[in-house]
Formats: structure tokens, C-alpha cells, sequence
């Protein structure tokens, strides 16, 4: 997932506990965001931890499951309630948002103080995805390869329960879009192929390739995929929406 901006000093101390939601372990806050959630202006919760090993993580500071740091929700609840009046919308991101049970007690804290919720996931947690999404507005999905082929670029037999997690959020109705990090090592022409085909079988409408960054946020091309204008127009045509978004 994307870059985590640490701003420990946007978030301010508060008096107020939502203490269900305490244990939320945060790697990072973005408070302004236009990137994060479709035609909203967003702040963005990164949750600390991963269970995947994504070969071109570019933000591997985020995969380890450390204890809540000096970025406490409560600090950055009262960071996001400043910005009351510009936000629209609160996405959790990660790392895996949910990966952490905290997630849910915070998310309602969320929409309780009037924001929208978006979140970014790579679907690790069928369970818990069915038990936020009441809450969400609008997900970003990470499909990371063939359901059967996880394993070569996330370090982890993951696809199942992917798989499980995208046949939920489409029957849920929820709004969302499908995102595939294109890392040429690993995905190529051929994977996005098989990628594609299983997603309109399974109803996907909105999809997005991506540039992958890898650690040091180096910009990783897309190699052939990418640059074939062909089988970018033929993948295109499979999707009500589709878009190809370079790393700048
Ligand atoms: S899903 Fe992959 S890219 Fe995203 S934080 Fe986890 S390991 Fe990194």
C-alpha cells in the first residue's frame, strides 16, 4: 500500500478516550489526502502490520506488528476533528488495516464524529472485511496476482482468502475498485491476463494497474505491460472504468 507520511506532531493530545479503539496500532497519518478515496478530500489512518511480504513493498517500516507507538488514536481522532468542515472522508490504510481487530471500535468511532470511511485493503481477513464493511463507503482492493500464485509475490498462500474477501465486497454492494501493483518481475502481461479474466467473472467494473515502488520509494516501471498501448486498450474494454497510474 501506498507511502505512510509520519506527522506525529499534526496530531495534538486530547482529553478524550475512545477507549474501545485505543489499541489501534498506527504507523503513520496523512491529514490531507486527494489521492486515497475518489473525489474526496481524505485523511488517512495507516495501520501498523502486515501479514503479507509484498517483494516491492516500498514502505516495509509498516509490516511488523509493533505495540501502539507515541501515535495514539485518540491523537489522531482530535487531529481529524480540527480538520472538521475540509474533510470529507477518513480511509484506513496500511500496512493491512484489517489485520487488527482495534479497526472496528475505531472505524465507528470515525463515522460517529461525521465522516465517511474509506479503506485500503489486500483482503488478508474475510471475517473482519465482512464485519466493517456495515461501515465503509468505498473500498480500494488490492488483487496482488492470480489467486493461485500469491505466494510468488506476497511471500504468502494469501490467495484464498482473497479471493473469499473480493466475493464478499461485491455482493455487499459497497462501492469499490480492484488495483493490481504491476512489478515485472513477477507480473507481467500473462498474470494481468489471468487477473483480469477471473475479475469479470466475478463482476469487478472498476480496476486500476499500478507502478510499483519499491523500498526507498525508487520508481519501479511497469516494463511491457504497461508500455504495449494494445493490451492496455484491449484490458481497458474489459472494465466499465480502468486506469494505468504511473509512480511519479
Ligand atoms: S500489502 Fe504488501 S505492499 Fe502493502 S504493506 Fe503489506 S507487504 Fe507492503
Amino acid at each position: 500500500m501506498k507511502n505512510a507520511l509520519i506527522s506525529r506532531n499534526a496530531a495534538s493530545s486530547s482529553p478524550r478516550r475512545e477507549t474501545s479503539a485505543c489499541g489501534l496500532r498506527i504507523g503513520g497519518f496523512e491529514p490531507f489526502s486527494t489521492v486515497d478515496y475518489p473525489g474526496r478530500l481524505a485523511a488517512v489512518i495507516f495501520c501498523q502490520g502486515c501479514p503479507l511480504r509484498c517483494g516491492y513493498c516500498h514502505n516495509p517500516d509498516l509490516i511488523p506488528v509493533r505495540p501502539t507507538g507515541s501515535l495514539s488514536f485518540e491523537d489522531v481522532l482530535s487531529a481529524i476533528d480540527l480538520r472538521k468542515g475540509f474533510l470529507d472522508a477518513v480511509v484506513f490504510s496500511g500496512g493491512e488495516p484489517l489485520a487488527q481487530g482495534a479497526v472496528i471500535p475505531a472505524m465507528t468511532a470515525i463515522r460517529r464524529h461525521g465522516f465517511e470511511l474509506g479503506l485500503h485493503t489486500a483482503g488478508t481477513n474475510p471475517a473482519m472485511l465482512e464485519a466493517t464493511l456495515p461501515l465503509v463507503s468505498w473500498v480500494g482492493f488490492d488483487v496482488k496476482a492470480p489467486f493461485d500464485g500469491y505466494h510468488g509475490v506476497t511471500g504468502v498462500d494469501a490467495g484464498a482468502k482473497a479471493r473469499r474477501s473480493l466475493e464478499i465486497l461485491v455482493k455487499s454492494g459497497v462501492p469499490f475498485e480492484v488495483r493490481t501493483t504491476v512489478w515485472p518481475e513477477r507480473i507481467g502481461k500473462s498474470e494481468i491476463c489471468m487477473i483480469t479474466s477471473m475479475l469479470r467473472e466475478m463482476g469487478v467494473r472498476r480496476y486500476a494497474l499500478q507502478e510499483a515502488r519499491t523500498p526507498g520509494r525508487k520508481r519501479c516501471p511497469g516494463g511491457e505491460a504497461l508500455d504495449d498501448a494494445a493490451f492496455i486498450s484491449g484490458t481497458a474494454a474489459m472494465f466499465e472504468e480502468f486506469e494505468v497510474r504511473r509512480a511519479s
